[in-house]
């Protein structure tokens, strides 16, 4: 027996309005979405005769937009539901990384229990879909792993996600290889890792062997990079020549990617074509102390550029609220993203695209996940963060305020 529901009232930006060259607001039109067994099967512009063989949720004339993703976060790492604590002194990444394995050991609250606290977090701000990194390497092994597959088997119906085996501790400085090749038979569908170029003290054979991973277990990668200069674009230029070899196009990611600043004249020019022409993307948590690479300019050569929140209250960072909008609202303020059409535009940065084009974005045939707001528009739901009122994935309520 199917499930059939009715979202009535539900109102789609279909054009932009106000003056010619510089629109305002945006004309809207109202449909009643039906969803069956999770797709949309039909958008009616009246509610149907037949409208007792559906349940239906009136959405009160609100707006509709795609759910959001984090493509960038740690579910082993969060301390939320624990008391405060600010980050403890760390001279190097190293360092870092070796005491955050002592300080998730003492909290008293298990890594299930954290790791569902940020995943409902970000689900009241309209999020849903996770691509989260989680540690795998010698000292922890897969267990980290494990837990939280164990937190998200507690979602199936309310989110889709991806775990991307991270050998943080380096892939050959700690020799992850074995352990990142089992997490890759083991519930992680990505492989990740961190800066082969400074902490493996080896790009070449460090990113051989996750390319070695990648093919094998048929998975995307997306590593951690945030060595500059020499080695940020060794790395970079690395990442594209094994794409190509493996024609790897469009399951390449680099986070970060704070090197791609320092290229230069003709060869910037040229590794940011040759970035858009392998699908590389480029996912960034949006950092404010001047390391953040250029995303315009990554964007307008036609690199596909999108948001994470990264580090929620870790040992890396105390911040982070878990708002992946706010991630959003600094990129459009650092790049100057003010207009209706600008900031509309971009919050194809935390959905899988987002554009005005003459008819609802939610269209028959999709999975019925959609976010509601009281915002006008989509330039006031970004630019004014203005709340979700519900979210819905797959035609299941994930939230409702
Ligand atoms: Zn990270």
């Amino acid at each position: 027996m199917s499930t059939k529901l009715l979202f009535t009232n539900a109102c789609f930006e279909v054009a932009y309005s106000g003056p010619e060259h510089y629109p305002t607001q945006t004309k809207k039109i109202t449909r009643h979405v039906e969803v069956t067994d999770g797709h949309v099967t039909a958008l009616h512009e009246m509610i149907p005769l037949h409208q007792h063989d559906y349940t239906q949720i009136d959405v009160g004339h609100q707006l509709v937009l795609p759910t959001l993703k984090e493509r960038h976060c740690h579910l082993d790492k969060s301390k939320l539901l624990t008391p405060w604590q600010p980050i403890t002194p760390a001279d190097s990444l190293v360092t870092r990384f070796t005491n955050e394995i002592t300080e998730l050991n003492q909290l008293e609250v298990s890594l299930v229990e954290r790791a569902k606290a940020l995943i409902e977090l970000e689900m009241q701000h309209g999020v849903t879909f996770f691509r989260s990194h989680i540690d795998v390497h010698p000292a922890v092994g897969l267990s980290y792993l494990d837990q939280t597959l164990l937190a998200l088997s507690e979602y199936k119906d309310k989110l889709a996600y991806e775990l991307v085996a991270f050998p943080q501790h380096g892939m050959l400085r700690s020799q992850a290889f074995s352990f990142v090749d089992q997490a890759l038979s083991h519930g992680a569908t990505v492989i990740g890792g961190v800066d082969p170029y400074s902490l493996d003290q080896d790009v070449e054979r460090s990113l051989a062997q996750t390319f070695e991973l990648a093919i094998k277990h048929h998975v995307p990668i997306d590593i951690h990079v945030h060595d500059r200069g020499i080695a940020g674009k060794a790395t970079v230029r690395e990442l594209i020549r094994l794409t190509k070899e493996a024609s790897w196009q469009g399951k390449v990611a680099i986070s970060h990617a704070f090197g791609l600043n320092d290229f230069e004249q003709e060869e910037r020019e040229y590794v940011f074509s040759e970035l858009a022409k392998e699908k590389i993307q480029v996912i960034s948590s949006v950092p404010i102390d001047g390391v953040i690479p250029p995303l315009m300019e990554l964007q307008n050569a036609g690199v596909d550029v999108f948001l994470g929140c990264d580090n929620i209250y870790d040992s890396w960072s105390p911040f982070g609220d878990g708002d992946i909008t706010e991630k959003l609202v600094r990129y459009c303020e650092l790049f100057r993203q003010t207009s209706q059409i600008e900031l509309t535009n971009a919050l194809s940065r935390i959905t899988d695209g987002y554009q005005i084009t003459g008819s609802p974005f939610l269209q028959v045939g999709m999975d019925a996940s959609f976010i509601t707001t009281k915002a006008s528009c989509a330039a006031e739901f970004v630019a004014r963060k203005v709340p979700i009122t519900t979210s819905v994935y797959r035609g299941n309520l994930v939230y409702s305020h």
